[in-house]
Order: C-alpha cells, then sequence, then structure tokens
C-alpha cells in the first residue's frame, strides 16, 4: 500500500522520510528525474508536475494492492495515494524554517497562509480514504517518525481535526 507524507512546504516531510523504515519515493525528484513534468510555472519557478504520468509510474513501482508499505514524500503525494499522513507545523516555527530556506517574503506568506487554513489537510481529505494529523511543533524528527510507524501500523490514530492556528496568523486586509 501507498501512504502519503505530506503538509505545507518545510512540516519535515524531507527529514521525517529518511527516518522511517519503509520504503520512500521522493516525488519532487521523480518528477525532476524522468521528465514527468508540464512545464515550469513562472510564478514559482518550480516544476508543474504531470500528475497523470507520475501517477502511472508511481503505480508501477509501488502498486497500490502490494502489501509492502511504501511512502510517497511530497506536498502534492496525497494525489497519489489512498492513505495520508499530514504534517503540521505552528506558523511561527515555520516562518523560521522558511526564511532558513532563502524563500522570499511573498512565497514565506504564501505558504504561511496554506498552513494556517489547512490547505493541504483539506487537499487530502477530499483525495483519501485515511487521514491522520501530526502536528510536529515542539517533536524531533525521530519523534515525528516514530509516530507515522504506530499510524501505519494501526497503533495508535491521530484522525484531523485537533490542530487550529487561526489565532497564529495575521492576515492582510
Ligand atoms: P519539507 O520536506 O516538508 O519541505 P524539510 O524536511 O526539508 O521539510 O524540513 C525543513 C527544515 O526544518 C529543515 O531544515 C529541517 O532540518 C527542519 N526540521 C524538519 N523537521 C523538524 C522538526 N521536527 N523539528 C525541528 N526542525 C525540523
Ligand atoms: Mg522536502
Amino acid at each position: 500500500m501507498r501512504a502519503a507524507l505530506t503538509g505545507t512546504p518545510g512540516t519535515g516531510k524531507t527529514t521525517v522520510a529518511k527516518l522511517l523504515p519503509y520504503r520512500v519515493i521522493d516525488l519532487n525528484a521523480l518528477v525532476r528525474d524522468e521528465g514527468l513534468s508540464l512545464g515550469t510555472d513562472p510564478e514559482r519557478g518550480c516544476l508543474i508536475a504531470d500528475v497523470d504520468a507520475l501517477a502511472e509510474r508511481v503505480e508501477e513501482l509501488a502498486p497500490e494492492g502490494d502489501e509492502e508499505i511504501v511512502i510517497l514524500e511530497g506536498h502534492f503525494s496525497h494525489q497519489l495515494a489512498s492513505e495520508a499522513i499530514v504534517l503540521r507545523t505552528s506558523p511561527g516555527v515555520l516562518r523560521e524554517r522558511l526564511k532558513l530556506r532563502g524563500y522570499p517574503e511573498k512565497k514565506v506568506r504564501e505558504n504561511l497562509e496554506a498552513e494556517a487554513l489547512d490547505v493541504i489537510l483539506v487537499e487530502a481529505a477530499e483525495w483519501c480514504d485515511r487521514v491522520s494529523e501530526i502536528d510536529t511543533t515542539g517533536k524531533s524528527p525521530q519523534e515525528v517518525a516514530d509516530l507515522v510507524v504506530r499510524i501505519l501500523g494501526r497503533v495508535i490514530a491521530m484522525p484531523p481535526g485537533n490542530i487550529d492556528w487561526t489565532g497564529e496568523m495575521e492576515f492582510d486586509p
């Protein structure tokens, strides 16, 4: 089975995926390395994934019917799996991480607003049969990875709905 590790940029997907005892498919790398894109987003400068081509390739690499757990990692991975784990991070903490990455202020704000408004969570709920949500704020990457393993092992359940960042963000009028 495929499980998507998704979330707003900076929430720790790549870091946590490296600590998981499963095969991981980095979707951004797959798009880049195999040319599965429709071009470059002129505003953001990033590749636009060809989701249909990507879905076909992912099904080859990790058939959904297989017993093996395979992690799809990336901020649109929830479009390619029936189960998603959404990583969340307090906008205040996320802001510092995205600034450290060298994102321009506009891109930082865009991502903080997406996080505050649960954009990825809402998308995951639309695409997937089962969605879990982990608040990574104040947790180490290893602690988050351990939670992912326990969720996928059905040892614990972390259903969405317990996180609310709306008090943390000021929005432009
Ligand atoms: P993503 O892949 O979701 O964009 P990354 O895994 O690249 O996010 O993480 C972004 C930054 O945040 C990295 O510098 C990483 O070291 C740091 N980071 C990730 N997870 C945590 C965590 N749980 N606690 C503290 N720092 C973290
Ligand atoms: Mg990443």
